[in-house]
């Protein structure tokens, strides 16, 4: 079996607790399920893991503190949290006979040590690896050399879709306008990360009567962008989008979207990072992509 990585492997965690917020933390094993029953009792948390997930209050984990720290994690350590909060942002997926061991671009602070971070040996973390059919291979190799090749996010779009950019990018204001993503970020079992991180498209969002200007970013955010949307199509962030180039889609309208309201690299990369959550959580994708004919229509016009 072979390891692989998307590049050399940086991030530095800001501890911001954003991660352990609306996100399923499933146990991977009765053992981890039994260490974290007897950690629960000793922190005074009751229920923490009904069916195995663990519980979510207001959106976030029920051991997440007042501090945004984590409750286990300061109490016995990093080896005492469940495998994959040990892991998190480090994503492992197998595909075939490779491990593809990347970072998840949904950690809200990416985009600042993605280039300048310390080094993150690729195996070191890896205690939690999904299984993903290789069925899409070729597709997928297709998908990423556009990515890879592309100097903008426009002319990645616009090498991804059958038709004119402009057209493309109309169809997908109003998809997200479709979206009404105000009112899913005002549920109360949305994570305040969410909340915050996409609130600001949220409002601007039924005032896009026209195309916005393309967003003015830096260097960074722009480079920044690409990559992400590279890392959700490789490390296959949205298993139930099985389409490679879908993901590669939704992944850079969403830069598009998040650029048009947020031109400062950190709120730019919360945005962003929220964008990638966002995509995989069954309420978005069923209202920005409701059927297969929306797609098309969506993708064709
Ligand atoms: S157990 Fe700790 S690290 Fe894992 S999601 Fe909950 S608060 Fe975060």
């Amino acid at each position: 079996m072979s390891i692989a990585t998307l590049g050399i492997l940086r991030h530095v965690c800001e501890m911001c607790g954003g991660s352990c917020q609306g996100v399923n933390v499933s146990l991977s094993s009765p053992e981890e399920l039994a260490q974290v029953l007897g950690q629960a009792e000793q922190l005074g948390v009751s229920d923490p893991a009904p069916d195995g997930v663990l519980r979510r209050v207001g959106g976030r984990c029920v051991f997440l503190g007042d501090d945004a720290l984590c409750r286990i994690h300061g109490a016995w350590g990093l080896s005492a949290k469940p495998k994959v909060c040990q892991q998190y942002p480090m994503i492992a997926t197998r595909v075939g006979d490779e491990t593809r061991v990347g970072l998840d671009p949904g950690c809200f602070h990416s985009v600042k040590s993605w280039v300048t971070g310390p080094q993150i040996p690729g195996g070191s973390l890896m205690v939690s690896v999904s299984d993903q059919p290789d069925a899409v291979l070729a597709h997928e190799e297709r998908v990423m050399s556009v990515l890879e090749h592309a100097e903008s996010t426009e002319q990645a779009l616009a090498n991804l879709i059958p038709g004119d950019l402009e057209g493309f990018l109309g169809r997908w204001i109003r998809a997200l306008q479709a979206v009404e993503l105000a009112d899913l970020l005002a549920d109360p079992d949305t994570s305040p990360s969410l909340r915050h991180s996409l609130g600001p498209m949220a409002q601007a969002l039924p005032s896009w009567t026209t195309i916005p200007s393309p967003p003015e970013l830096s260097e960074n955010a722009r480079s920044f962008a690409l990559h992400a949307a590279k890392r959700m199509v490789w490390l296959r962030l949205c298993p139930k989008i099985p389409s490679p180039a879908v993901v590669g889609l939704l992944s850079l309208g969403g830069v598009m979207a998040c650029g048009w309201t947020n031109t400062e690299d950190a709120a730019f990369g919360q945005a962003l990072a929220g964008w990638m959550r966002a995509i995989r959580a069954p309420a978005v994708l069923g209202r920005l992509l409701p059927s297969p004919q929306s797609l098309q229509t969506l993708v064709e016009g």
